[in-house]
């Protein structure tokens, strides 16, 4: 079967969501293929046992580690990719995130595009995902040509006392920006907000800021889009001269199917696309399609990140939790020689989320069962920057099985970073503190299956030999295949990745609209 649209997209995502309410809205003729199927609306949404414990919204799929050993990683297979289990924390990255930067293991490479040719991007996503924030509090943030849509979410009253504490010790705390459905001026987002945060919960009623809700279901309606669940993506065909793609080879309900497009945008996620591309190989592209610089899949990166589990004497009854984030040690300086990254608050814990640290923790505070430790549990999210090195990457064995091979880089930032926290908890009286694995929150295995921030490997840049993709995220070697998950980026900064990818794709599908026009 073939059937023809003006552009195919592959995945439903951050990338691909958003390019398909751009595309769609100027009255393109799409075709979105989704591997997944729409998330069921349950109460399991919300159950932190059914979600944390029992891993119910982790789709099954197996890929192998550098010695061969399968692990399940932590992907998301639904209309609407990662976001919907996200945490909707919706940064931009800083200004000189787009430059070369030096860190303690090597170079975070410049982009090819600068801060100031992103900006009208961003603020283009942020009113699409209808952000709450506050500028003007983070002495790291870059200009901004608009205000964000809504006002900083409220800090609960237990987190406002830690920033008027961090503040007092000299510290630059700010309103974290937050992808929200919600109107403070008619509820509190401790009444509405049922799931700790949105962070790694689906929401059961849609007032989470993901690609489904915000992107994807809006323009369902329209004549002019079609979507296709449980399709996926197995490989694209070119014409002879290997110069653009002509088919996207699916498996649809076991059943191969091939549909064309004038333009096909890929946005499976960075591994995902990255295996597509490679699995693609031709005689025209004989190490994978698109990939004459043996850089498709390379350079994967994947944020440096720890769960820290803070106890105060204090109980901490937040709900909504991740208001709060401190960008102080984000750069080198004052005495520091390298960036150390972000400080944020995540998902408030909860017992039965906790229940497979239940050792480490009561050992922390025996006096305290594991419902008194959750309940005065304050919980930060560290980020370090991550760097693009070409042995971290992925590649597809001979059965088109995934292979991820990956090393994580900068320790001593990160381990640094930690450093940085437990000075201000001291500080500001939150005596008692554990740094957790991530695999806490994100419970999993071994740690190459945290693969959350995942980014990367197909880099975009002006230079063909170093790079996958141009400026605009057209592959270099074919004329109508572009990329827009988190692969194209060259670097990663030490921010949440989400609106990068969502802005990204406004400009990317802009671009398209001018091109096809
Ligand atoms: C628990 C969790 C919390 C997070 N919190 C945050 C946060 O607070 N802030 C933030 O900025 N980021 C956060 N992230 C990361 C963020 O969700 C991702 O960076 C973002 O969604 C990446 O967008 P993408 O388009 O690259 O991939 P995705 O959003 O994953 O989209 C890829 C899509 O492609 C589909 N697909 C894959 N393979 C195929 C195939 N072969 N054929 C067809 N379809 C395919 C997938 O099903 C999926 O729909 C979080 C992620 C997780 C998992």
């Amino acid at each position: 079967m073939t059937e023809h649209y003006d552009v195919v997209i592959v995945g439903t995502g951050a990338g691909g969501g958003t390019i398909a309410n751009v595309l769609a809205n100027a009255g393109k003729r799409i075709l979105l293929l989704e591997r997944g199927d729409f998330l069921p609306r349950e109460l399991a949404n919300w159950d932190p046992e059914q979600v944390f414990v029992d891993g119910r919204y982790v789709s099954p799929d197996t890929w192998y580690d550098a010695d061969g050993r399968g692990f399940q990683p932590q992907v998301h297979y639904f209309v609407g990719g990662a976001t919907k289990m996200y945490g909707a924390a919706l940064y931009r990255l800083r200004p000189a995130d787009f430059g070369g930067i030096r860190h303690a293991d090597g170079l975070s490479p410049a982009w090819p595009v600068g801060y100031d040719d992103f900006e009208p991007w961003y603020t283009k996503a942020e009113w699409l995902y209808q952000v709450h924030g506050a500028h003007g509090e983070d002495p790291t943030e870059g200009h901004w040509s608009r205000p964000y849509p809504w006002p900083a979410v409220s800090h609960e009253p237990r987190i406002q006392q830690i920033a008027d504490a961090m503040r007092d010790a000299g510290y630059h705390p700010f309103a974290a920006p937050c992808g929200i459905l919600l109107d403070e001026a008619r509820r509190p987002a401790s009444a509405c907000i049922r799931c700790a945060t949105c962070d790694g919960y689906p929401c059961l009623v849609h007032a989470k800021s993901d690609a489904e809700t915000i992107a994807v279901r809006p323009v369902l309606g329209l004549p002019n889009v079609t979507l296709l669940v449980n399709a996926e993506v197995q490989r694209l065909e070119t014409d002879p001269a290997g110069s653009s793609v002509t088919g996207v080879v699916v498996s649809r309900n076991g059943q191969a199917e091939t549909y064309s497009g004038d333009i096909v945008v890929l946005s499976a996620g960075a591994a995902n696309s990255a295996a597509i591309l490679l699995r693609s190989a031709s005689d025209r592209h004989p190490g994978g399609l698109a990939n004459g610089s043996d850089q498709v899949g390379r350079n994967y990166m994947f944020h440096n990140s720890n769960a820290v589990v803070a106890l105060g004497k204090e109980p901490n009854d937040t709900v909504f939790q991740k208001t709060l984030g401190l960008n102080d040690f984000y750069f080198a300086g004052d005495g520091r020689p390298w960036p150390l990254g972000n400080i944020q608050m995540v998902g408030k814990s909860n017992a039965a989320a906790m229940r497979g640290e239940e050792p480490a923790l009561t050992r922390l505070a025996p006096q305290l069962s594991l419902e008194e430790v959750a309940r005065h549990a304050v919980d930060f999210w560290l980020t370090t920057e991550d760097l693009p090195r070409p042995g971290n990457r992925v590649t597809v064995d001979g059965e088109g099985r995934i292979h991820l091979a990956y090393q994580a880089g900068n320790a001593d930032e990160a381990a640094a970073l930690y450093g940085e926290l437990r000075t201000i908890m001291d500080h500001i009286g939150l005596a008692a503190h554990h740094l957790l694995d991530k695999n806490f929150y994100l419970h999993m295995s071994i740690p190459v299956a945290g693969v959350a921030h995942q980014a990367g490997t197909c880099r975009f840049g002006a230079d063909p030999a170093s790079s996958v993709l141009d400026v605009h995220c057209k592959a270099h070697e074919l004329d109508n295949l572009y990329v827009v998950d988190t692969s194209f980026f060259p670097s990663i900064g030490a921010v949440n990745p989400a609106l990068t990818v969502m802005a990204n794709a406004i400009r990317v599908g802009e671009h398209l609209v001018e091109r096809m026009a």
